[in-house]
């Protein structure tokens, strides 16, 4: 599959139009590290470090952490990498934490949640990526965020620790970037200030949708019910993005449906200018970038702005039909 795209591995992910947009690659182990070079990325938009945690029996020591997170650190290079904090519990499960039956575990004790009820346990993470991150830039997120008093709480916690190390005067990352996940529909409604307080955001629209829509994302029976590309959808994300614009902040898009080219079309109608996709959709989406004019795509999908289609899919595959999308 990579292969097919070796060619256009060099060419810019610009629009027809001009607009470029971030390209980046989401990754959780060592073997996901050559596909950047391969993919020619412009960074790491995801790297789910929960993964590490997963394949061991124990939990990983500092020294394991740290030497991960600087191996990825290494190969990206001037790369920008983006760690997302663990986002265990739900249905991730990890041999070092007690397991509760739940009812509804992916709307269980997960990610943020278990970080700010065990906060020894992301101290222990945070302490191993700033280590990894000497003298360079270190940029981590924080999964499952709901409120902004959770972001400020697991901010607290990082911030902390710089100032340990400051104290100490032991050798820092150049700059330290603290980002939130926007994966919980509640967040949305308390952007204004979470956008004061957040250094970026990045859009898990795997679990936001799957909140949104009330629609477990792993229910084979539910698979075609509700389509991403509905109005709905469509307009939520472009409110989230156009609120990320307007005081500057950063926002990528990191699920799925950044991988999938139609569903990246409507993100870029939409204001997106950031991806983070597996690496095997690299090739793919940016062969749409690169073919899009993002002027007309956005008007157009402006102009669908009242329909109440339950899913704009039919119109979007004629216009990218029509327009050799
Ligand atoms: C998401 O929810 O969209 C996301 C990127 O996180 P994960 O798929 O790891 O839950
Ligand atoms: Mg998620």
């Amino acid at each position: 599959r990579l292969a097919e795209y070796t060619a256009e591995r060099d060419l810019p992910a610009v629009t027809r139009d001009g607009v470029p947009i971030e390209l980046l690659m989401n990754a959780g182990l060592l073997i996901d590290l050559p596909h950047l070079e391969e993919t020619n990325a412009a960074g790491i938009g995801l790297f789910r470090t929960e993964f590490q945690f997963m394949v061991g029996s124990t939990l990983p020591r500092h020294t394991a952490q740290r030497d991960l997170y600087a191996k990825v650190l290494d190969t990206a290079g001037d790369r920008p990498v983006v760690f997302r904090t663990l986002d265990i519990g739900g249905d991730k499960p990890v041999p070092f934490l007690p397991r509760f039956e739940e009812e509804n575990p992916v709307m269980g004790w997960r990610a943020i949640r278990i970080a700010l009820d065990r906060p020894a346990l992301l101290r222990h993470q945070v302490r191993a990526l700033l280590a990894a991150g000497e003298g360079r830039v270190v940029r981590l997120m924080f999964p499952m965020v709901s409120d902004v008093a959770e972001f400020r709480a697991a901010r607290a916690i990082v911030d902390k620790e710089v100032r340990r190390l400051e104290a100490r005067g032991r050798p820092q990352p150049v700059r330290v970037e603290v980002g939130s996940m926007l994966e919980v529909p509640a967040l949305a409604w308390q952007l204004p200030a979470l956008l004061r307080e957040t250094d970026f955001i990045s859009i898990g629209t795997n679990d936001l949708l799957q909140f949104f829509y009330a629609c477990d994302r792993s229910n084979g029976r539910l698979a075609d019910r509700y389509d991403l590309l509905c109005p709905a959808v469509l307009n939520f994300l472009r409110e989230i993005v156009h609120a990320c614009d307007a005081v500057g902040v950063p926002v990528t898009v990191c699920g799925e449906m950044g991988g999938r080219p139609l569903e990246a079309l409507a993100l870029l109608g939409v204001g997106v200018r950031r991806l983070s996709v597996s690496a095997a959709a690299i090739g793919p989406i940016k062969r749409m970038i690169r073919s899009v004019d993002l002027g007309q795509v956005s008007t157009f999908l402006a102009s669908l702005g009242d329909t109440t289609d339950h899913s704009l899919r039919p119109v979007l595959r004629a216009y990218a039909h029509d327009h050799d999308v």
